[in-house]
């Protein structure tokens, strides 16, 4: 894993995203509804959209998240660093290393009718505390956008990455996962759903 990382261009310093650049669910920017990106991308967002992937590589290995001190993290809308426009980047880690998707303005066009949960929970790196429930998501989803070139792009997504697709456009939407667990009976309908 540590060279895969090895192979991308490093940065250093101030330039790096830190876990205080993130903001924590009371902020209450993280409740705005993101705004459609338009093409050719400001250089801000691309620069942007290089930190937050770079981090989310970091947070995943271990040695550098520690080094760096950062939360754990495979996803992050744009408006968790203060931007609230439509772009999420996820880093999802796979067999032999990791896969990265950059989306802009993301649309989930069709998803499956059976719905699954993360068993020990949904984690969000603007959420710094446990919480305890269940989220139910859709186990397949397709999501339609644009990469950072305006070229339409389209994702077929299963478990873990789907969950992670529709946790990061809930952002953009002013969504947090927490809004989705009912704190009265927070394993509600547990039953009709799939956990992985
Ligand atoms: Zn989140």
């Amino acid at each position: 894993m540590a060279e895969v990382f090895g192979k991308r261009k490093n940065r250093s310093g101030d330039k790096m995203l830190k876990t205080k650049d993130i903001l924590d669910e009371k902020d209450k920017r993280l409740r705005k509804i993101s705004k459609e990106v338009t093409f050719p991308m400001d250089q801000k967002d691309l620069d942007n959209i290089q930190l937050m992937e770079e981090y989310l590589y970091n947070s995943q290995i271990e040695e550098l998240a520690e080094k760096y001190d950062l939360r754990p993290g495979m996803g992050m809308a744009a408006i968790q660093i203060g931007v609230d426009k439509r772009y999420i980047v996820i880093v999802h880690e796979v067999e032999d290393g990791f896969d990265s998707y950059v989306v802009i303005n993301p649309k989930m066009v069709s998803h499956s009718e059976e719905m699954i949960y993360v068993e020990s929970g949904e984690g969000c790196l603007s959420v710094n505390r446990e919480c305890e429930g269940i989220v139910p998501r859709y186990a397949r989803c397709t999501i339609e956008g644009y990469d950072t070139e305006g070229n339409k792009i389209k994702i077929r997504a299963r478990e873990e990455l789907a969950i992670a697709f529709q946790h990061e456009i809930d952002h953009l939407n002013g969504i947090l996962f927490v809004d989705k667990i009912d704190p009265k009976n927070p394993y509600k309908n547990m039953d009709e759903y799939r956990a992985i």
